[in-house]
């Protein structure tokens, strides 16, 4: 899940940024309103955590014009504690929730679980895979039922290889997913990741395969147990 998150404080914004990123979001950050604003038009989230008070557009003018831009991305607004009339604003202009400042992590990341459930009614919080399942709210992974420990990128990968399950994903689509800033695409990072992923999810040698190479391509994830070894690569 990629989250953005709009703070001009940086102090706070760090302190989100590396919360989320421990419960394994992907996580963007914007200091002003307009930063914010371009990057939410430009990129899919799946959630934006939106700061009230911000030098530029204010988060109330950010939020109404994604709204008017047909952007329906859930946002929790951030507001100034006993700012009643803020939230109510926050509220009729399309926020999903608001959240009074000081907060603790453990309730922001409880609130914005809870905008995720809601606004993932049409999606499934479960993405299988033969004997794998990722959990897109606990963002836990399992294979035959054992917990699988992955890092954020891993995670990351993972979902947006199940969310395209039997198609097949290239590397650059993988990159825009999981990373923020555009890497070269002859750059073997995903490669990489790939690996280690690959050795996590087949922690018992019996297991058979899950992602597949594609050459020159990308990869695959897919339902059948017949991978044609002819593809693998590694
Ligand atoms: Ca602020």
């Amino acid at each position: 899940m990629r989250i953005l998150v709009v703070e001009d404080e940086k102090k706070v914004a760090n302190f989100i940024k590396h919360g989320l990123e421990e419960e394994r979001y992907i996580v963007d950050v914007a200091n002003d309103g307009e930063k914010g604003l371009e990057m939410a038009m430009n990129n899919e989230y799946d959630a934006i955590l939106l700061d009230v008070m911000l030098p530029g557009r204010d988060g109330f003018k950010v939020l109404q014009e994604l709204r008017n831009a047909g952007i329906s991305t859930p946002v929790m607004m951030l507001t100034a504690r006993g700012a009643t009339e803020d939230r109510v604003l926050g509220l009729d202009l399309g926020a999903d929730d608001y959240l009074p400042k000081p907060f603790s992590f453990e309730e922001l990341a409880a609130r914005l679980r809870s905008i995720l459930r809601r606004s993932s009614t049409e999606k499934t919080t479960k993405l299988k895979c033969q004997d794998l399942v990722l959990d897109t709210v606990s963002h836990l992974a399992y294979r035959g039922g054992k917990e699988i420990e992955l890092t954020t990128k891993e995670y990351a990968i993972l979902e947006c290889l199940l969310r395209n399950k039997n198609r097949i994903v290239s590397r650059s689509n993988i990159l825009q997913h999981v990373w923020k800033h555009s890497f070269d695409p002859e750059s073997n990072i995903i490669d990489v990741y790939i690996k280690r992923l690959r050795e996590k999810l087949e922690f018992d040698p019996s297991l058979p395969p899950l992602i597949q190479s594609i050459r020159g391509v990308g990869y695959r994830i897919r339902e059948t147990s017949q991978i044609n070894q002819e593809n693998e690569q590694q």
